[in-house]
């Protein structure tokens, strides 16, 4: 696949003007494509993906999904996930994530999976998403008259998830638990 030229980017990527000067950007050939300059200052626009984390967690014997509480897909049922900050280790983020969206404390992230792929809201913007996995260790779950719904489910019991990275993050930790439960009947 091609990647996209600057005639592709998502709406929020258009930039006419220099964000740090407000100059008038350009046209420049640059590391083998076009990207838009600065001719004043220099700056240049490399357009990134979205970096987000989800996070499977591990809270009594089952995992916990929370509730979408905003459009569009209001309703359907997710693992806690989010944007990761700049300057954000993005386990701190899926565990930052994964507490506020439950009410749970959540300890031990350990990573899963990662998945690329276009953003479902906006096709042209792109997403990468790590999966991990974290530990309920305190807190509690947030009922659906304090904010966003929960529920916990059996890991044999979740429903379909809507988003590729959560069925990739939710295969991965399923082969993880796989291989854990299989070392540890060898060391019996
Ligand atoms: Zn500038």
């Amino acid at each position: 696949m091609p990647l996209p030229s600057i005639d592709d980017y998502p709406e929020r990527y258009r930039y006419r003007y220099c964000p740090r000067c407000a100059t008038e950007l350009v046209l420049a050939h640059l590391h083998d494509m076009d990207r838009q300059r600065c001719p004043a200052c220099g700056w240049i626009h490399y357009a990134l993906p979205n970096l987000a984390a989800t996070v499977v967690v591990e809270y009594q014997g089952g995992i916990v999904l929370v509730q979408r509480d905003i459009n569009p897909d209001r309703g359907i049922w997710h693992l806690p996930i989010g944007h990761v900050e700049y300057g954000e280790d993005p386990a701190e983020a899926a565990i930052r994530e994964g507490q506020e969206e439950t009410g749970l404390t959540l300890a031990e992230p350990r990573f899963l999976s990662y998945s690329f792929g276009p953003s479902y809201g906006d096709p042209r913007m792109f997403y990468v998403v790590l999966g991990f996995s974290a530990r309920a260790v305190g807190g509690a779950l947030t009922g659906s008259d304090e904010g966003r719904g929960t529920m916990v489910l059996p890991l044999d019991a979740l429903p379909p998830l809507k988003w590729d990275s959560q069925r990739e993050a939710i295969a991965a930790y399923r082969e993880s638990v796989i291989r854990s439960w299989e070392s540890g009947s060898r060391s019996r």
